[in-house]
């Protein structure tokens, strides 16, 4: 038998500690939570995709009376981001996440779904998307997606 682990190098920062660019992209995955569609689950996420160009897109959660119909925030604005920036880098995503009212504490991460979405364009552009999670103890920060999604599912998996 063998045996190995697989770990993910997460920083924490605080507001004041992240650069001004970092800090821009957390506070429009912030407001994204406003424009969040969520009468079902009252949970308001907000994603703010950094574009190599230096856009911010912004997405949030929209849901829908036929649950499964719904789209979280981070694929909302990465397929945005497909559709109308087609080939441009997208070098990093912000997260934030709030209930009732509130912006949550702790780590909200991407769901699977979500992680899948992401490592395929990590995967494609062939440069990694930063993970920058909003949270009120900190901001939560891994230098790729890849980091927090092992074993990754690609397209070369079924060949
Ligand atoms: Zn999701």
């Amino acid at each position: 038998m063998k045996e190995y682990e697989i770990s993910a190098c997460v920083k924490v920062f605080t507001q004041e500690e992240l650069d001004s660019a970092d800090a821009e992209l957390i506070e429009a995955a912030k407001q994204a939570t406003e424009t969040s569609y969520s009468p079902y689950s009252h949970f308001q996420v907000g994603a703010a995709l950094r574009m190599e160009s230096g856009e911010i897109i912004i997405g949030s959660n929209q849901e829908n009376a036929s649950y499964p119909v719904a789209c979280c925030a981070e694929r909302t604005a990465l397929f945005w981001a497909g559709a109308n920036r087609k080939d441009e880098v997208v070098k990093a995503i912000a997260i934030a996440a709030k209930s009732k009212g509130e912006f949550t504490s702790g780590v909200t991460g991407p769901c699977g779904i979500c992680r899948q979405a992401l490592i395929e364009v990590e995967h494609r552009q062939k440069r990694p998307i930063r993970l920058l999670l909003y949270s009120r103890d900190g901001i939560h920060v891994t230098s790729s997606v890849g980091c927090i999604v092992p074993f990754s599912f690609y397209s070369e998996n079924m060949m």
